[in-house]
C-alpha cells in the first residue's frame, strides 16, 4: 500500500513538476533516465580503451609519466556533455557521476585492459569548496569505477592544500611555481608500489592531473593510470 501510494505521489509530482531531459529539456518518456533516448544516442563517446595510445595519453608526454589515460566522452561547448557536466557541478545533481561512472566502469571492466588497480583517486577540491558544494564531482564517478575494477577508493590521501582561485591575477610563470604546492599527500607510504587509478571530470590542458600526479609520485614505485568523464577534443589531431 504504502509503495503504491509513493508511486502515486511520484507520478503526480513529475506530472506538475515534469522531469527533463538534461541534454536538451524535453520532458522525459518513462524509462527514460537524466537524459533522452536521442540525446543519449549523441553522446560523443571517444571510444578511447586502456590498451591502445590516444590523445589523451598524448597530453602528458614529456610532461609526466603516467602509464595510460583515457576518457569517456568528447566535451563540446554548449553540447551536452558540458550540460550534463554542469547540472554534475553547480546543480546538485550527483546523479550524473553516477551515470557516467556506471557506464564507463563498466566498459573498462568489459573490455579488460586495465586491471589489478589497487586504488582510486579522485582530483580532491579544496576542503572550503567542498564544504560550499557539499561534494566533490568526481566522487561518485570514482567509486562506480572502483567497485567494477575491485580496486579501493581513497579520497583521503591525495589532498588539495590551497585554493587557486585567488591567484587568476598573477602570471603564468607565478601561477605554475605556486601551484606546485597545490597538492600534497597525507602521507607517502600508502601508495608506494600501488596502482592508482586518478580521476576527473574533465581533461582540458592536463595541468590539474599533471600536478595531481607530480604529488603522487612522492610514493616510490607508484604506478598512475588516469580516467576522466570527458577530454576537450581541441587537443585531438
Ligand atoms: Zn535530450
Amino acid at each position: 500500500m504504502c509503495a503504491k501510494l509513493s508511486n502515486i505521489v511520484n507520478d503526480i509530482s513529475s506530472i506538475l513538476v515534469p522531469k527533463v531531459c538534461f541534454g536538451c529539456n524535453t520532458h522525459l518518456l518513462g524509462g527514460e533516465h537524466l537524459i533522452c533516448t536521442t540525446c543519449r544516442n549523441d553522446l560523443p563517446l571517444t571510444d578511447y580503451t586502456f590498451n591502445v595510445e590516444n590523445t589523451v595519453d598524448r597530453i602528458f608526454y614529456g610532461r609526466i609519466n603516467v602509464k595510460k589515460a583515457n576518457s569517456f566522452l568528447f566535451f563540446t561547448e554548449n553540447g551536452i556533455v558540458q550540460r550534463l557536466l554542469h547540472h554534475l557541478k553547480y546543480k546538485n545533481q550527483e546523479v550524473v557521476g553516477d551515470f557516467i561512472g556506471e557506464w564507463f566502469g563498466n566498459t573498462i571492466r568489459t573490455n579488460g585492459f586495465i586491471n589489478a588497480i589497487d586504488y582510486v583517486i579522485p582530483v580532491p577540491l579544496h576542503y572550503k569548496k567542498l564544504r560550499k558544494r557539499g561534494y566533490n564531482q568526481v566522487a561518485r564517478f570514482g567509486q562506480h569505477i572502483a567497485r567494477h575494477l575491485n580496486a579501493e577508493y581513497r579520497d583521503d590521501i591525495l589532498l588539495k592544500t590551497s585554493n587557486s582561485r585567488t591567484q587568476t591575477t598573477k602570471g603564468r610563470l607565478g601561477r605554475w611555481f605556486e601551484n606546485k604546492s597545490l597538492y600534497t599527500l597525507s602521507n607517502t607510504i600508502e601508495l608506494a608500489a600501488k596502482n592508482v587509478l586518478l580521476v576527473d571530470d574533465i581533461i582540458t590542458t592536463g595541468a590539474t592531473i599533471e600536478l595531481c600526479a607530480k604529488a603522487l609520485q612522492e610514493s616510490k614505485n607508484i604506478k598512475i593510470y588516469v580516467a576522466s568523464m570527458a577530454v576537450v577534443p581541441f587537443l585531438q589531431n
